[in-house]
């Protein structure tokens, strides 16, 4: 799954100021000291530019919270602030331009920071695209359509073009969405901000935004790392320093230390600071994530989340964790299926899935499982291909390499299957040929 930021601010819109501008101008300009640059060569210069560390060169961003996670299946959208304007004019040159697009939209809660992209998101307008709103608060519905009345918007709802549906979700309840699994979690905040844990069988995403931890004692952040536990990606709401947490109490957000705290106990991998304050310089952001950095590593017993800025425009590709692929070929009444990548509970899934569409529609009976591309082989994907075993009339193994061979040596189960060198001597094995049948 592909994660992209699209907003990063929380409570109002922050545009860099002019003054700021200039700031990275003139540091700009210092970091040309002493280095020949050729200033009549256009690409020397944009050379020099694309060199200087993103604090310089550009910006963590003015919008308010807009984040996606694209998986092959489908796009999901969490929370509709400022960003979600310019996530609308890149899917417009998709097949969202041509009224084809579906995506699911989740809102965290409804401030005005998480909704005032929404009216400015073009595919709306545009027929034949669809839209899922999934929601936590009853009044989500209420306020999306009252933030386009007459008063304050030129385009009513009901009068939008797309096809838009609202769900109402229920806290825990586990929604599945463009081959992810959705689930939520209340924080702390004025009116409740839901968290969303997102999983695709191996890879997990926690967006949590607009929540407060007001104790920190073991039995009062428990619930929240049980649901943060071991998530490869937590986007935090890293608003205040931790004064500013203090002397704002119940303001409803959080620090980039206490992150770094509730990261570190939750097993996370990558801890991803986000909502930055509006009052906030670039300046003052890039200290913070220094001083996280900083902060964790005064602990030698255990390895310290990565940490990350959310930017503008920031990536986070966690699809390759999990590359499992089926592909199948007909030859005569045998069906060749091809395995690729990790056979793990995730592939099992999907290798399941697959095996019985395959049954279903054709009238199969011989199957042989090339594995040749097979990475790796856990109980999961064994347990699979005994499962697979017992469906198929005629099933064989062929192509295994040498590793996937040991795991079901190891858990004791070569003679289950018939197992063979070569794709064709196990279709062979399992079409004799007239001579053979002699
Ligand atoms: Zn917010
Ligand atoms: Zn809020």
């Amino acid at each position: 799954m592909l994660v992209k930021f699209w907003g990063v601010r929380g409570s109002v819109p922050a545009p860099l100021t002019s003054t700021q501008i200039q700031s990275k101008i003139v540091r700009a300009l210092h970091q040309m000291a002493g280095r020949r640059i050729n200033l009549s060569d256009p690409k020397a210069i944009e050379e020099f530019v694309t060199g200087l560390p993103l604090s310089i060169r550009g910006a963590v961003g003015g919008n308010t919270s807009c984040i996606t996670v694209e998986t092959p299946t489908g796009l999901v959208i969490f929370d509709a602030g400022t960003g979600m304007r310019e996530l609308g004019n890149a899917l417009m040159k998709r097949e969202f331009g041509q009224g084809r697009g579906q995506a699911s939209i989740f809102f965290t809660h409804t401030h005005w920071d998480h909704i005032q992209g929404f009216p400015f998101f073009q595919p709306i307008f545009v027929p034949g695209n669809r839209f899922t709103i999934y929601h936590m608060h009853p009044h989500v519905e209420r306020v999306i359509v009252d933030q386009m009345r007459s008063e304050w918007f030129p385009v009513q709802f009901g009068h939008l073009s797309a096809d838009l549906e609202f769900r109402q979700m229920q806290e825990g309840e586990a929604v599945k969405v463009a081959g992810l699994e959705v689930r939520s979690k209340a924080l702390q905040h004025p009116g409740v901000a839901y968290a969303y844990r997102v999983e695709n069988g191996t890879s997990s995403l926690v967006l949590a935004t607009d929540g407060e931890y007001k104790n920190l004692s073991a039995s009062h952040t428990k619930e929240y790392i049980d649901f943060y536990a071991g998530a490869d990606v937590l986007i935090f709401d890293a608003m205040f320093s931790v004064r500013e947490s203090i002397i704002k109490e119940d303001w409803g957000h959080s620090s980039a230390l206490i992150g770094a705290d509730i990261a570190r106990q939750a097993g996370v991998k990558q801890l991803v600071l986000f909502h930055h304050d509006p009052a906030s310089g670039d300046d003052e952001i890039w200290r913070v994530y220094q001083e996280t950095m900083e902060y964790l590593s005064q602990d030698f017993t255990t390895t310290p989340p990565e940490v990350v800025v959310a930017t503008e425009g920031l990536e986070i590709n966690l699809s390759d964790k999990h590359n499992f692929a089926v592909g199948t070929q007909m030859t005569g009444d045998v069906a060749i299926v091809s395995l690729e990548g990790h056979f793990d509970a995730y592939g099992a899934e999907i290798f399941e899935a697959q095996l019985d569409t395959l049954l279903h529609k054709t009238n199969l009976r011989k199957v042989v499982l090339n594995m040749a591309g097979l990475t790796e082989l856990n109980m999961a994907g064994v347990k699979a291909l005994l499962e697979a075993r017992k469906n198929i009339y005629s099933m064989a193994l062929a192509q295994l390499p040498s590793h996937i061979h040991r795991v079901l040596e190891l858990a004791v189960t070569t003679d289950f299957f018939a197992i063979y060198d070569a794709v064709d001597t196990a279709l062979e094995a399992l079409s004799p040929s007239d001579n053979e049948r002699h």
